[in-house]
Formats: C-alpha cells, sequence, structure tokens
C-alpha cells in the first residue's frame, strides 16, 4: 500500500464508487492517476469584459449579481434558473437548467466570476450553465484549468478534486516520487525534475510552465521506449546464437513454380531475409507491406528455405479464418515439394489435435499454421527453425516470445500491413530490423473510392444491386463503437435488419461481428468465400487479410468514425480478383477535417501516403490508439508533433549505448530503474 503502487481508494475523495469509475479508465494506482495526464487546458484566468464576450467561445467573466434568481418549470422534470449580471461595459442573462440547489447561491450585490459557454442573440449576451466561484475563490476560475479525457460519468470538477489531493500526497510525502532521468541529462536538455513536471502539467500557473512540464515528461517518455527496445534488441540478437541456415539451398526452385513473377520488391526483401538466415545470428525481422503488396508468398519462400535445410517453421495469424486461408496458400505451392503443412485452431476436435501434435513432435509436419492456439504449452516441435507472425498488430510483443521458445533461437519475421512511414517505422520498431514491399504486383485496377452522405444512400444502394445481379459480392462494415464488443454486435444486427428485411429483402444478407463463436465466424467466412452469401455484415472482425476475390464493394458505414489507416485496411478486403472494386465510405458530418479525410481516401491508394496524412490529421494518439497495434502507447508523446524531440533522443540513446550499453554506470541508474520498471515484461522473455 506504499509509494505510488498506492490504490486510489486511498486517496482522498475517492470512495468506492470513484474508484470503479476510475478503473474504467485503466487508473488504479496513485501512479495511474498522475499520470493521467490532461487533454487539454482551459485558460479561466483572464476575465473579460462583457461588452467584448464572443458568441460560441467559452468566456470568464467577473460581474455583479442585479437580479433575484427566477425560476420558471417548463415541464415535470425542467426547470431553468435565470440570473442577471452585470459589469461597466453590460448586462449578461446567466441560464441554467435543472439546478436547483444555486437558488440561493448568489447574493444581489455581490461580485462573482462566471465562465462559461456565451451565446449572443440579435444583440443579447447569454452565458449557459456556467461554473461560478465567489470572488477571491478560485475553485472553478481564476487559473488554467485542466481538462481530461474520457471521464465516463465522471464530473471533471471531481477528477480534478481527486488529482489535486493525489499532487498533495506526491508533495507532502518526499521521495515517494523518484527522479527519473539522470542529472547530466536534465542540465543537458534543460529539462525540470520531475516532481515540479507533474505538478506543472496538472496545474500550470501559465502556458510556459505547462510547455516546460510537457518537453520533459515527452522526452522521458520517448527516453525510455527507445532505451527498452535498444536493450531488447540487444539481448535477442547480441547475445544469443541463432540457426545459420545453409547457403547451399537456394530458393529458386519454389521462385520458378510460382504463378507469376515476383516484383523487385518482393524480391529485395527475399535476399535481405535469407541473408539474415543464413546468419548465426537469430533473425528479428519486420516485413511491411501494403495490403496486397504479397508478403504472403514471401513467407512461403522463407519457410521452404527452413524446411529445405531441415528445420520446421511456425505460422501465426491472428484468426482462424486467416490461418486457413494461409494453409490453402502454402500448400497450393509447396505441395509439389513434398513438404507437410497442418493447421492447428482452437476449433479443431480433441482426437485430431492429439494426432497433429503427436505428428509435429515426430517432425512429420513441417510447417505448423495456426492462431493463439499455437502459443499453448503442449504445442512442440521437434525442431523449429524459423516463426512467422502475421499482422503482427494483434499479437504482443510477448505472445511472440512465446512462440519463439518453443525453438533454440529460431528466426523471426513479423509481418504487418499497418503502414507506418518509414522513418516512423525504424524507431517505433527498434527491436527489428525492417524491409519494405513498397510496390504493388503489376495490373492491379485501382480501387474507386466515393465519399457520399445521406443524400446519396438511394443511389448507393442500386449500385449495390446492380453489382450483385453481375455476380459480385458486398462487404458493408459497421460503426466501430469502441465501448464494448456488446455494443459493436447490437449495430450491426439493427444493420443486418435493416439490410435484410427492408433494402436488399431479395438477396441472402449475413453478419459477422467478434461475440460469435468462433466456429460460426468461421462457417459464415467459408459461405462468403463460396459464393452463397451476397451481402456480409460485419465489424471490423475482417479488417484482416481475408481474401474473397469475388467481393467489389466494401461499404463502411460512419466512416468518419474510422481512422484512414484503418479504412485502407478495409479496402484492401476488394480488388483482389479480376473485377474493378469499389469502396464507398458513408460519412455523417459536416467537418472540414472528416471532408479532408475522406478526400484523402479518394485521391490515393498509397498507404504510407495515407498513414503519413492521418498522423498528421489526427496526431499519433489516435493513430496508434487502438489496443490492437502492438506498438507501444504514449501517455504523452505525439510522434507527428514530437519527432524533433524523437530525434533528439535517439542521438542521445546512440550516446549511452556506446558509453554504457547495459547501464551500469552510476550516473545511468535512474534510467536502468526506468526502463526495468516499464519493460520488464517485455525484457524479462
Ligand atoms: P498481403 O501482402 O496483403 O498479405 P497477399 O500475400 O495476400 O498480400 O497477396 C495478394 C495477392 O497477390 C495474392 O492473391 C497473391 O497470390 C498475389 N500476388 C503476390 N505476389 C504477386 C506477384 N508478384 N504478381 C502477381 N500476383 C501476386
Ligand atoms: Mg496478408
Amino acid at each position: 500500500m506504499q509509494g505510488l503502487e498506492k490504490e486510489i481508494q486511498f486517496i482522498k475523495g475517492v470512495g468506492p464508487n470513484r474508484s470503479a469509475l476510475l478503473q474504467k479508465l485503466g487508473i488504479s494506482t496513485l501512479e495511474d492517476l498522475i499520470t493521467y495526464y490532461p487533454r487539454e487546458y482551459e485558460d479561466r484566468s483572464k476575465p473579460k469584459a462583457i461588452a467584448e464576450l464572443v458568441d460560441g467561445q467559452e468566456n470568464l467573466i467577473e460581474a455583479v449579481v442585479v437580479s433575484k434568481m427566477s425560476e420558471q418549470r417548463i415541464r415535470k422534470n425542467m426547470a431553468i434558473y435565470k440570473l442577471i449580471v452585470r459589469d461597466e461595459t453590460g448586462t449578461c442573462l446567466l441560464i441554467w437548467f435543472n439546478q436547483s440547489y444555486l437558488k440561493n447561491k448568489f447574493m444581489i450585490g455581490q461580485k462573482y466570476k462566471f465562465y462559461g459557454k456565451v451565446s449572443i442573440k440579435s444583440g443579447k449576451i447569454e452565458m449557459n450553465s456556467p461554473v461560478y466561484d465567489e470572488q477571491e475563490k478560485t475553485r472553478n476560475t481564476g487559473k488554467i484549468i485542466p481538462i481530461y479525457p474520457a471521464t465516463f460519468g465522471l464530473a471533471q470538477t471531481t477528477i480534478r478534486q481527486v488529482m489535486e489531493n493525489a499532487i498533495q500526497i506526491i508533495n507532502s510525502e518526499k521521495d515517494l516520487l523518484e527522479e527519473t532521468l539522470p542529472d547530466y541529462i536534465k542540465t543537458e536538455y534543460k529539462l525540470e525534475d520531475i516532481k515540479t513536471a507533474i505538478n506543472q502539467i496538472h496545474f500550470p500557473a501559465d502556458f510556459n510552465e505547462f510547455e516546460n512540464a510537457r518537453k520533459r515528461l515527452v522526452f522521458e517518455e520517448l527516453l525510455s521506449m527507445q532505451l527498452g527496445l535498444i536493450t531488447l534488441k540487444n539481448k535477442y540478437t547480441k547475445q544469443e546464437k541463432g540457426i545459420a541456415f545453409d547457403k547451399r539451398v537456394i530458393i529458386s526452385d519454389v521462385i520458378n513454380e510460382l504463378p507469376f513473377k515476383l516484383t523487385k520488391a518482393q524480391l529485395k526483401v527475399l535476399e535481405e531475409i535469407y541473408n539474415d538466415m543464413e546468419k548465426d545470428k537469430p533473425m528479428n525481422r519486420l516485413l511491411q507491406g501494403d495490403v496486397g503488396s504479397g508478403k504472403t508468398v514471401v513467407s512461403i519462400i522463407s519457410a521452404y528455405k527452413a524446411v529445405k535445410c531441415g528445420y520446421q517453421v511456425a505460422i501465426m495469424a491472428p484468426t482462424a479464418i486467416l490461418a486457413s486461408q494461409h494453409l490453402e496458400s502454402f500448400e497450393n505451392i509447396l505441395n509439389n515439394f513434398g513438404i507437410k503443412c497442418g493447421l492447428l485452431i482452437g476449433s479443431i476436435t480433441k482426437k485430431k489435435k492429439e494426432e497433429l501434435l503427436e505428428k509435429l513432435r515426430n517432425g512429420d509436419i513441417d510447417i505448423l499454421i495456426g492462431t493463439h492456439a499455437l502459443l499453448e504449452e503442449n504445442v512442440t516441435f521437434k525442431n523449429l527453425g524459423l516463426v512467422v507472425t502475421d499482422e503482427q498488430h494483434r499479437f504482443g510483443v510477448r505472445q511472440r516470445s512465446i512462440i519463439n521458445k518453443k525453438g533454440k533461437n529460431p528466426d523471426v519475421l513479423v509481418m504487418t500491413a499497418t503502414p507506418i512511414p518509414r522513418t516512423l517505422a525504424l524507431i517505433l520498431y527498434g527491436d527489428l530490423d525492417i524491409s519494405i514491399i513498397d510496390e504493388l504486383p503489376p495490373n492491379r485496377k485501382k480501387i474507386d473510392t466515393f465519399a457520399v452522405d445521406k443524400n446519396m444512400e438511394d443511389r448507393v444502394n442500386s449500385f449495390i444491386k446492380k453489382q450483385i445481379k453481375e455476380g459480385r459480392q458486398i462487404y458493408v462494415v459497421c460503426p466501430l463503437v469502441e465501448e464494448t464488443e456488446e455494443i459493436n454486435a447490437k449495430a450491426v444486427l439493427e444493420l443486418y435488419e435493416k439490410y435484410k428485411n427492408e433494402i436488399f429483402s431479395e438477396y441472402k444478407v449475413e453478419y459477422l461481428h467478434g461475440k460469435m463463436r468462433p466456429k460460426e465466424k468461421d462457417f459464415i467466412m467459408q459461405e462468403f468465400k463460396n459464393g452463397n452469401i451476397d451481402i456480409l455484415i460485419s465489424t471490423t472482425v475482417i479488417e484482416v487479410g481475408v481474401n474473397v476475390p469475388n467481393a467489389s464493394i466494401m461499404v463502411v458505414e460512419n466512416a468518419e468514425r474510422f481512422g484512414l489507416a484503418q479504412l485502407h485496411q478495409l479496402r484492401g478486403r476488394v480488388g483482389r480478383g479480376e473485377y474493378q472494386s469499389y469502396c464507398i465510405l458513408k460519412y455523417n458530418s459536416n467537418s472540414e477535417v472528416v471532408k479532408e479525410r475522406m478526400k484523402i481516401m479518394q485521391q490515393t491508394n498509397d498507404g504510407f501516403i495515407i498513414a503519413q496524412k492521418d498522423l498528421e490529421l489526427r496526431g499519433s494518439g489516435e493513430f496508434f490508439g487502438t489496443k490492437q497495434h502492438g506498438i507501444p502507447e504514449f501517455k504523452i508523446a505525439n510522434l507527428f508533433e514530437d519527432m524533433p524531440v524523437l530525434k533528439t533522443v535517439q542521438n542521445l540513446v546512440i550516446q549511452i549505448e556506446e558509453q554504457d550499453p547495459k547501464l551500469e554506470l552510476e550516473k545511468n541508474k535512474p534510467l536502468k530503474n526506468l526502463i526495468d520498471k516499464k519493460f520488464t515484461d517485455r525484457i524479462e522473455i
């Protein structure tokens, strides 16, 4: 119950109720709380004259009450309260709804501070639901006020109060908050100490203080990430001896058997991969390539090399659907070479599974393809030499290393279609070497993308019907509602009813969502693949890698709620066959940013450009925000804005690496503590 691990119930102002709400925000300890940084700030320090108030803005006034509070009941449960206040420049009407406790709060002739949203209608100045303070108090006004992110029913004032209490604990208990940066670094880069920074990030006296606090916290966050990644990389590649695959085993046999010519980019990454494989250091490589760029065949050829050298291969995919699809692709090519593949997914029978595992142990299976099921303890290989994980962002670092442990330092290839700009990828995946397929196979038809609003609904629907009549199939992806899988499922079902019963009653409509059992999902997906379903409505479960060449339209409902990178992934589900394909982004918003984002989707099919734009428009917080990415999440840094800091930090890390790679020097002790704490999960394994 000590120190920063102190549970939040022990903070003044936090009872069981608030504690539960805070837990929902991921806050369970004192440390979680003080690192729950404000989303933005409101400057409530400088009052404006009433005559200078601006319609639509939130402003602060200092004014004298000139009327009694009036109460007006408009409905049974609804009352409006009005108060007139005045300063030297004018009069303002304050309005509250249903706040009867305010009735006797204000005294005529007294001056108060009010802060709220101003509305000016034909010269009449009003302020809606203002917060207030008596003149000399500064509970809600008179300072810069932090505004916290999502609060799930916690009022901002409550969170603020709890935060104040937490900060007080930090300030009154000496040494509770230990310094995490060495003095020499703080001096050289002019950084605040940790206590000051934490105080000022939450309650800055002015924006200068905020800037300084933020600078320090961003620096620390990026530094610990970079150091952590470097340590991880050194641990895996420098200290361990890996498998040196036989140079004499050549891959041209299998390349010559392919039904197509590899692209230059595919050949280049293959060379990088087999160079790594032939070295006696373990390979630890990220293979990045846009959807459809042909990563799978690269993994097939790499697997061929491993098997021909006498080793087994594990291929891990995030869903059963994808794993089965991979099995098909692998067998198509490798069966001709006498290579045996097996499939391990959650839904296979116990008996079959036992047989499979037995064959795996004996070495009768060369390549095992599967889902998380591969991680289970009883899955043992005879001689695992290469591990490929597909769509890396679905697997955590820990899961990756569980599978790696099933061999003796096997080579590792991580494949991802998350298009991260190269500069950023180099930094974020500091623990991996990177290969990029930056070219699509020839003759790909461009997917035509249309952004449409409600007015176009009918035209879109008749276009869909026309395509179905021509034999094509349609995906419809539902708005992503973050909160829970249940809510997402509900949205899917509602849309399904509407499509099935109203608009598309003459067609076969089905649905898919994350709450369904794996068997059901596989069944529906298989039916769709076989062409027995015309329209498939789903959540983003189909985002990853599914291949149905006959599908020609991807409709995304409420496209404004998705990140561009994600829209791009979704769009990649169509245009996989010979048919001209379309992506229809339905949006429901007047925001300029939304329109700008839709425009980008229409203009380009290049995932890397899209990713870059997405970063610019939304910031890294949202870009990497979803838990699905295996990329470290940042509490305060924004990779786009803070790129210069990231570069500074990178140089610093290189210096530290040269001087003190194991962080053994006394002066670097705080750094050692910092990354030990933040990366224990990742480094121990
Ligand atoms: P992704 O990178 O999204 O995983 P896939 O590996 O699924 O892409 O490849 C998409 C499609 O392109 C597959 O049908 C595959 O057979 C085909 N393909 C891959 N490489 C080439 C190539 N060099 N020329 C033509 N088609 C290719
Ligand atoms: Mg793929």
